[in-house]
């Protein structure tokens, strides 16, 4: 599947990443679309979470209420983003705990903690296959920005 996004949503990825985040710690975004369409991304979702420079966990009950919203609404979430202080990688954190666990999920990382240039620049995106392992996978072949 490749997914289609509007530069206008990455372009407002980047603002949560460097409005919460403020450089100094990571955060994550959330890219969302309907179940009718699946292939498009409608909406990024800037979840209630804390953070550090060295990670970040969503908060428990958001989530929840998460869920139920995006079942009512029939939404689903089709990417996990979120930032690195340094270079863009999943590191054994990210591995252990996405979001998401179906085969196929994507999870994308922006480096420097979204600061430098609105684009997958240096980013990393990776994979989750049946076995539940992780592999990087090719930016261009899974997220078009139209
Ligand atoms: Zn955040």
């Amino acid at each position: 599947m490749r997914y289609q996004l509007a530069a206008s949503l990455l372009e407002e990825t980047f603002t949560h990443f460097r409005r919460c985040g403020a450089g100094v710690r990571e955060c994550q975004a959330l890219w969302v679309g309907p179940w009718a369409h699946p292939h498009l991304i409608t909406e990024v979702v800037h979840p209630r979470h804390s953070a550090s420079a060295a990670g970040f966990q969503l908060d428990d009950a958001w989530l929840s209420d998460f869920w139920t919203r995006l079942a009512k609404e029939e939404v689903g979430i089709r990417v996990q983003c979120h930032t690195h202080p340094g270079a863009a990688y999943h590191s054994a954190v990210d591995d252990a705990f996405p979001v998401i666990t179906t085969p196929g999920f994507l999870s994308l990382v922006i480096p420097r903690f979204g600061l430098g240039p609105v684009g997958f620049e240096r980013a990393f995106l990776a994979q989750i296959d049946e076995a539940g392992h992780w592999d990087e996978v090719a930016i261009a072949e899974f997220l078009e920005i139209v």
